[in-house]
């Protein structure tokens, strides 16, 4: 008869025989594995996302100068800069919708078309050595950021057909802040910047709603309780930023105006900041 794991193992800490021996459902024991303080694995790289619908279409207009400003800031910041859908993910999932595809195929759909935007800006800091990296690349984006400073990856999180149904509806719960958001967090990275074309939340849609008033800093759980109607980014982040371990803050800018990106990536609260406390 074979001894229990632990029992041969004397290299293994109290904490590693009760992880191993006992059950991972157990919350008394997986509270334990939270002592230990989380790694910043890049603690010096601001991850940015670019929107879709409220950056990357508007074209050349605003992508433009937003590319002369992620250009100057090189050598100075370290930037991994993801990328949103927008309008022309919006319309895939409304085709995939009027089929009757399931929302984790319309993950599918959406993340190809992040892909797409992450491409285009690509090709426009190619000449910066940029590169464009897929999440199988991940593991050389230290090396990308140590050489050229910055790396452009698409949004929407891998998840494929892994991706969960949303509470209301179809359209895919998790997309680009979202897998922008979570590779702040998993990277332990200095700072996560949502670019987008108003100056941050707001108590309504500015566009909507001519008395909206803008919102400079909030909790999450203030967020929460106010209930708006409508947010700025995903929902879904708000919930994941509670349960952070390293990005428990993200702001939110108006990068229409030149020089709130530079402020951003230099610490200045521009914009909105939405913090976990
Ligand atoms: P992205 O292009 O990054 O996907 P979205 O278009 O999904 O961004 O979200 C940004 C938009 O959210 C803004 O352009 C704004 O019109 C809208 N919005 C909705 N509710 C709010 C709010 N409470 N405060 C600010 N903007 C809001
Ligand atoms: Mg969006």
């Amino acid at each position: 008869m074979s001894k229990p794991l632990s029992l041969e193992n004397e290299l293994l800490s109290d904490l590693g025989k009760s992880l191993v021996e006992g059950s991972l459902s157990d919350r008394r024991l997986l509270a334990e594995t939270s002592k230990q303080t989380a790694i910043q694995i890049l603690p010096n790289a601001s991850v940015l996302k670019i929107g879709g619908q409220s950056f990357i279409d508007r074209g050349r207009s605003a992508v433009f100068p937003l590319i002369d400003e992620l250009v100057e800031n090189l050598g100075r910041h370290k930037m991994i800069i993801g990328t949103g859908g927008g309008t022309r993910a919006r319309h895939a999932y409304s085709v995939g919708v009027d089929l009757g595809l399931p929302t984790a195929v319309l993950g599918v759909l959406g993340t190809f078309v992040s892909m797409q935007n992450a491409r285009m800006i690509t090709y426009l800091l190619a000449k910066h050595g940029i590169p464009f990296i897929e999440p199988v690349q991940f593991p050389q984006m230290p090396h990308y950021l140590a050489e050229r400073g910055a790396v452009v990856f698409f949004g929407m999180p891998p998840y494929t057909f892994w991706q969960e149904n949303p509470k209301i509806g179809r359209i895919p719960p998790h997309r680009t802040d979202t897998g922008a958001y979570l590779v702040s967090e998993v990277f332990g990275a200095k700072s996560m910047i949502f670019i987008k074309d108003e100056r941050g939340l707001y108590t309504a849609d500015p566009k909507k709603d001519p008395n909206a008033k803008f919102i400079q800093k909030i909790s999450v759980a203030e967020l929460k309780a106010v209930d708006l109607q409508d947010v700025v980014i995903e929902r879904p982040v708000l919930d994941m930023m509670e349960n952070a371990t390293n990005r428990r803050s993200i702001q939110i800018i108006n990068g229409l105006e030149t020089g709130n990106l530079t402020r951003a990536l230099e610490g200045e609260e521009v914009g909105t900041i939405i913090y976990a406390d």
